[in-house]
């Protein structure tokens, strides 16, 4: 049945404007969580393969329809799952102007705009999180990149200070490199580590406090055999309790031993933006290397990530590539000297219209506003006798304990009960272990989260708690 909108010149354009639209309509009311199950999903997407195809309206009618109850609200203010963040109405606005301008962001001569914009949007950044103004910037698809791109640039410049040419020679008979982490480092770090040749074995280890963060004593005890060919990874801002390993007191040890300081802050960088929040981030700016996230805190439609180096000649030495038609500019900026990817989506027009419609205020409050609307949770939760906080309210990250009743097994009751929040659909949020026991995670992360979000949600997961 071709719509009446196949006869508009870009009939795509208003189609998806409408459907977008209702979505957006209903996004605050609807169930949290998908409605279909997998059977049903693929019930309803696996039509065979057209020999002609489709007119464009049949296409996105269809598709919004058969995917509209596998969608989850992760871009609406109850949705408290891992660390998520929506999409800032100018963000959004950009991320649609990007698919519509398709440009490749691989050299400045395939876009000058998107290489301009990621300039500025690199110089804003650096600013907001304090760092030193030499800070190298490359725009990735989220922490996962972000992190094994400064792990690689952390590999060139640790080995080539032992003369070993890595880019050249590779990893075998290579120096031995050490690479360090906490017990509670993320598992994408790990894996990044694992593409760069470092096995999750050899990874040193090591201990963390009650909070998770990493203790610099311990880290003083693993470094004493020597560091110059060695990687340290933290932390700043635990997937779990929101916390920070002390980035000053780590930063003091690794100058101490000549070796790399990687921060892994997918969120927790941005509080470096916020006045209230920053002493938690204290010595970053120290630091060799970051990772954050633009689609979690910023809430920049998925997907963007960030990679930050304080030594920019080794991160381009690292990536720069070469090939007969590309012809270096040396004034303009090509954007493929600072990522592992070539050709890829301009992501910066979405940063860059978030920066620009927050400001620098604007930035703070966000980040405080979830810090508060998170510590407005963990006060309703604390008033069940079947729940309690286990973290420091530092952040936006809640750690919610369970105490069944008499009889009744931890694991089991933290299952059904965060099972139970996402069938009501109030709100959605995801079990998690911490330190061995069984809990529930909730994070504060979307920019349109409102006190009464968060007090209807407190009611729904005490009501599934059964108190
Ligand atoms: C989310 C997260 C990551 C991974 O980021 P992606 O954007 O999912 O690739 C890494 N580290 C921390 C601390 C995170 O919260």
């Amino acid at each position: 049945m071709p719509s009446a909108r196949d006869e508009e010149r870009f009939p795509e354009l208003g189609l998806a404007h409408d459907i977008a639209r209702r979505f957006l309509d209903e996004l605050p009311t609807r169930q949290v969580g998908a409605r279909a199950t997998v059977e049903e999903l693929r019930q309803s997407l696996s039509t065979p393969l057209s020999e002609e195809g489709q007119p464009v309206g049949e296409v996105l009618e269809q598709l919004s329809e058969a995917v509209r109850d596998g969608l989850i609200a992760s871009a609406g203010p109850r949705y408290f799952g891992f660390v998520i963040g929506g999409g800032l109405p100018a963000a959004r606005g950009a991320d649609w102007l990007t698919s519509v301008w398709d440009q490749n962001a691989a050299v400045y001569a395939t876009s000058p705009a998107a290489s301009v914009v990621e300039e500025v949007v690199g110089r804003w950044l650096v600013d907001l999180f304090g760092l030193p103004p030499e800070t190298s910037v490359g725009l990735v698809t989220g922490g996962q990149m972000a992190n094994f791109t400064a792990l690689l640039v952390a590999r060139h410049a640790v080995l080539k200070r032992s003369g070993w040419d890595v880019e050249a020679k590779g990893m075998a008979g290579a120096p031995l490199l050490r690479v360090v982490a906490s017990e509670e480092a993320h598992a994408t770090v790990l894996s990044a580590l694992a593409y760069l040749g470092i096995g999750h074995e050899s990874v040193e280890r090591v201990r963390t406090d009650d909070q998770g963060r990493m203790r610099a004593d311990d880290l003083e005890r693993v470094l004493g055999a020597g560091g110059e060919t060695t990687i340290v990874c933290s932390q700043a801002g635990n997937v779990n309790t929101g916390s920070f390993d002390p980035i000053a007191a780590l930063a003091e040890l690794t100058r101490r031993h000549g070796a790399w300081l990687h921060v892994d802050g997918a969120f927790g960088l941005w509080a470096a933006a916020s006045p209230a929040k920053r002493q938690l981030t204290a010595g970053i700016e120290q630091a060799d290397s970051w990772a954050v996230d633009a689609h979690k805190w910023l809430n920049v439609p998925y997907d963007s990530g960030i990679v930050l180096t304080a030594h920019p000649e080794a991160h381009r030495a690292t990536l720069a590539i070469s090939a007969a038609y590309f012809v270096e500019s040396q004034s303009e900026r090509d954007p493929h000297n600072w990522v592992p990817e070539s050709s890829r989506r301009a992501r910066g027009f979405s940063i860059y219209a978030a920066l620009r419609s927050l400001g620098r205020r604007g930035v703070a409050e966000l980040v405080e506003r979830c810090c508060a609307l998170a510590a407005r949770m963990a006060e309703r939760l604390r008033g069940s006798p079947r729940l309690e906080i286990l973290n420091e309210m530092v952040l936006n990250q809640v750690l919610v304990g369970v105490r069944p009743p008499q009889g009744g097994d931890e694991e089991t009751f933290v299952r059904d009960l965060a099972s139970q929040v996402q069938r009501e659909g109030t709100c959605w949020l995801a079990p998690t272990h911490w330190q061995g026991r069984p809990a529930l995670r909730i994070s504060v992360s979307n920019w349109s989260t409102t006190e009464a979000d968060i007090d209807v949600s407190a009611e729904a997961i005490r009501r599934a708690a059964g108190g």
